[in-house]
């Protein structure tokens, strides 16, 4: 295997140098492998796995490993690895990025660090961006791997949790980003640690990587409660609630704050709204509401818990006893409320759990990405993710021909072109794909192909599976296809019988998009694997993006040029400008990304250490000690609380502080004080308490056999308040674009006051907890006192 000297010195050469460097190791190895039965060689996994038990390095075995999966796949898929697609295999193992064009085969080259990091046993993720994409290469790329004796498991949507479970717990699992995203918020809202499915995070491959880490960049995951209730059935709820009684309809337990409807009460409720059992599954959702309407009624007191104001329900502190600023109840309890006053019932805010997709991806020590454009976003990778770039060269040279734009003075000068060009081409039978920028765009182009009378498919509103086999069809002699320039993503479009003699693909993109790497993404469709092919953009001054982006500079310019008869802009300062405006669109959505990410970071790092408080209540041993943990410093917080407030401390702020102290540590004595005393002092009085109360807990924990129960009640509590907290974060986002007009930076206030809401949310969390293990507290005293007598 001799390398073109040329293309070990292009643009990455030092860093390739090293890399063929080992490919002409693993090379040289391919004769010995050869010569092993394929017991031999699945025998070679274990002798690795033994190895890295024995402390060696992953790196170490990689040359080996290299070796080995391409040798099975020669057997088994009848594919050797390039030496190209190795390189790319060697970069990905390292935790970076190989830029490989469409057709390189990807798939192929991901099945060596995948199988590197399968070794070890904790869990290589690899990531595709469609459901059948996943399936498609388990199932190709999962045959090396079982043959090597690797297991190999499929994550998909709608999985039970045991089949999850299972995918999970394979060497090697495959399926959509997203996916993996949601298992993560779902683990992280489970109640038991057996529900949940994944494993630590260790290594992701994530494929279309660009498309997973920048232009997903900005869609949250979300889960969310159910969503499609009818507005009115608040309403409904509450008028059918205020008609029960006490006792005979319902129950209240004033000591566990829990209701519950009767026989009788349930009977009424199947009554009015005609349904058989309100316990099926199908009726859950009124179930929920008619509880919630029931905790309305008798456990929200108007002007005590909350207040009417303006038509709105606000909240009020019980500790402070002021109303409180934008806060709501979650689960639609906010809304049974406004029902019962007979006021508008405001939107339910129902996200329950949500991340960025690239919070996630953040969450892997090591993730390697690949894609056919990179380089253009090099900086980005490398300052979001500290992932470098590397452009793998092709395995056979590229011979497409990229033609220069051409560029028309209005909008429809150049679909009538558009269309002009596509007959004129596909009355030569090469076929034509032709790429748009969005759905409406796309329509556009199909009228004035429809006009010219000719027959076309057009890729809108299809399912992915017909999308991608109309795409990969696309290069069939006579083919005419319209589709968005992401359409199909991951497909290969191969080249029809007697297609290269004509040329090969045509591509005709449409619009300059606003980013030159998804042009790219368009152009990569042609000129595969050394194919003939060529690419050309028809645009106009008038597209979005120039308006957008450059209407003043676009004014001057529409003054100074001139076109021809069919609309044709001969000047070249008028693709400069193009260019040029395509640059300051890039600079401008990376700034947006980079601000929003700043953002996401203080979140994310926030969720993480719920999440982990979170943990620590699931699955903690000595469930005691973390229980202690959260009441250790709230005695503490609640008076520092207090004085650090602006207002003089009154001697009303401290009987509340002694009732609150009291919630705290029912079963001792708590002072009230009668003036206004000094800090350090209340601390003094407070601390020997405190300090007495602390190890009773401990010991009546230890026998509480509630203790369980507990656990989970306090995970709700948590819940809760994150909750209400990522509402309050969210408000505070909405709320900082406005301000970045004052004169502080909007970044530091956000931080600033993420810090201050993130306190307050700790502080509640800390509060509601104190006050459950009071309760238990004071109940196992009243027993052990009775004992005593
Ligand atoms: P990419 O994701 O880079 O666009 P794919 O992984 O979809 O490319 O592969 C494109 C095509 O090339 C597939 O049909 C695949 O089977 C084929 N292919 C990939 N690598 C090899 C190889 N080493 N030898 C033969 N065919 C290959
Ligand atoms: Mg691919």
């Amino acid at each position: 295997m001799s390398i073109p000297i040329k293309k070990i010195f292009s643009a990455d050469s030092r860093k390739l140098r090293n890399f063929y460097k080992e490919v002409s190791a693993i090379n040289k190895l391919e004769s010995s492998y050869e010569s092993l039965s394929n017991e031999e060689l699945k025998n070679q996994t274990t002798i690795f796995k033994e190895r890295l038990l024995l402390g060696e390095d992953l790196m170490n075995i990689r040359t080996e490993a290299f070796a080995l999966v391409r040798e099975a796949s020669k057997r088994i898929l009848g594919m050797r690895h390039f030496d190209v697609q190795l390189i790319g295999g060697l970069v990905l193992s390292e935790g970076n990025i190989s830029e490989m064009p469409t057709g390189e085969g990807k798939t192929l080259v991901a099945s060596l660090p995948s199988y590197l990091h399968g070794l070890t046993g904790k869990g290589v993720h690899v990531i595709t961006v469609n459901e059948y994409l996943a399936k498609r290469d388990k199932e190709q790329i999962g045959q090396i791997h079982e043959f090597l004796g690797l297991s190999v498991g499929l994550n998909l949507p709608m999985m039970d949790p045991n089949d999850k479970k299972a995918a999970y717990a394979a060497d090697i699992t495959y399926g959509l980003g997203a996916e993996f995203g949601f298992d993560y918020l779902r683990d992280n809202m489970a109640f038991e640690a057996s529900m949940r499915v994944q494993r630590p995070f260790y290594f992701a491959l994530v494929d279309e990587v660009d498309s997973v880490l920048i232009d997903e960049a900005k869609t949250p995951l979300i889960i969310a409660g159910k969503t499609d209730v009818h507005p009115n059935l608040s309403h409904l709820c509450a008028k059918l609630s205020k008609s029960f009684k006490g006792n005979h309809d319902y129950t209240f337990d004033l000591h566990t704050k829990s209701v519950s409807y009767t026989e009788e009460g349930i009977e009424k409720i199947e009554r009015y709204f005609s349904v058989d059992n309100l316990y099926d599954l199908e009726h859950q959702t009124l179930y929920h509401y008619m509880i919630q309407s029931l905790r309305a009624r008798v456990m929200f007191i108007k002007d005590v818990d909350y207040i009417v104001k303006e038509g709105k329900v606000m909240l009020i502190d019980m500790f402070t006893g002021r109303p409180m600023e934008g806060r709501t109840l979650s689960n639609g309890l906010h809304q049974a409320i406004e029902a019962k006053e007979g006021l508008v019932v405001t939107e339910e805010n129902k996200t329950q759990a949500s991340i960025t997709i690239q919070n996630y991806f953040r969450m892997y020590p090591k993730i390697g990405g690949m894609t056919g454009t990179a380089k253009n976003e090099e900086k980005e990778f490398n300052e979001l993710y500290s992932m470098e770039v590397t452009q793998i060269p092709t395995n056979k040279p590229v011979i497409r021909k990229d033609l220069d734009d051409v560029i028309f003075d209005t909008v429809d000068a150049k679909y009538f072109a558009v269309a002009e060009k596509v007959k004129e081409i596909h009355a030569t039978g090469q076929p034509v794909l032709i790429g748009t920028t969005s759905i409406l765009q796309s329509e556009k182009v199909a009228d004035f192909l429809s006009k010219e009378k000719l027959q076309f498919e057009l890729l809108n509103a299809k399912t992915i599976q017909q999308e991608i086999s109309l795409i990969s069809l696309a290069g069939q002699k006579n083919a005419i296809t319209v589709a968005t320039n992401m359409a199909g993503r991951g497909t290969d479009i191969l080249l029809g019988e007697g297609v290269a003699e004509l040329g090969g693909l045509f591509v005709l993109g449409t619009e300059r998009h606003e980013s030159r790497r998804i042009d790219n993404q368009l152009k990569g469709r042609s000129g595969r694997q050394g194919d003939p092919g060529i690419t050309q953009f028809y645009i106009s001054i008038e597209d979005d993006m120039l308006q957008r982006f450059a209407e003043e500079e676009l004014d001057k310019l529409k003054k100074k040029i001139k076109a021809d008869k069919k609309g044709i802009i001969t000047q070249k300062s008028a693709s400069e400008f193009v260019s040029r405006t395509q640059r300051i669109c890039e600079g401008s959505m990376y700034g947006m990304r980079e601000y929003n990410l700043k953002l996401d970071n203080i979140l994310n790092e926030q969720r993480q250490t719920i999440y982990g408080i979170r943990d620590q209540l699931l699955f903690g041993e000595q469930i005691e000690e973390t229980f202690i943990r959260f009441l250790r410093d709230l005695p503490y917080h609640e008076i520092e609380r207090l004085f650090d407030q602006d207002a003089e401390v009154q001697l009303t702020d401290l009987a509340l502080l002694s009732i609150n102290l009291q919630k705290y540590m029912p079963t001792e004595t708590i002072p009230t004080w009668e003036f206004v005393t000094e800090e350090a002092q209340i601390i003094e009085e407070i601390q020997p308490i405190f300090n007495e109360y602390l190890p009773k807990v401990n010991e009546l924990l230890a026998k509480a056999v509630e203790k369980d129960q507990l656990r989970l009640y306090l995970i709700q509590v948590v819940d809760t308040h994150w909750l209400r907290h990522m509402e309050s974060m969210e408000r505070l986002k909405e709320g900082i674009g406005m301000r970045s007009y004052a004169q502080e930076d909007p970044m530091r206030q956000y931080e600033r006051e993420a810090l201050i809401l993130f306190q307050q949310m700790s502080y509640l969390i800390e509060r509601d907890i104190a006050i459950e293990i009071g309760k238990l507290v004071s109940h196992y005293n009243h027993q052990t006192k009775g004992e005593d007598l």
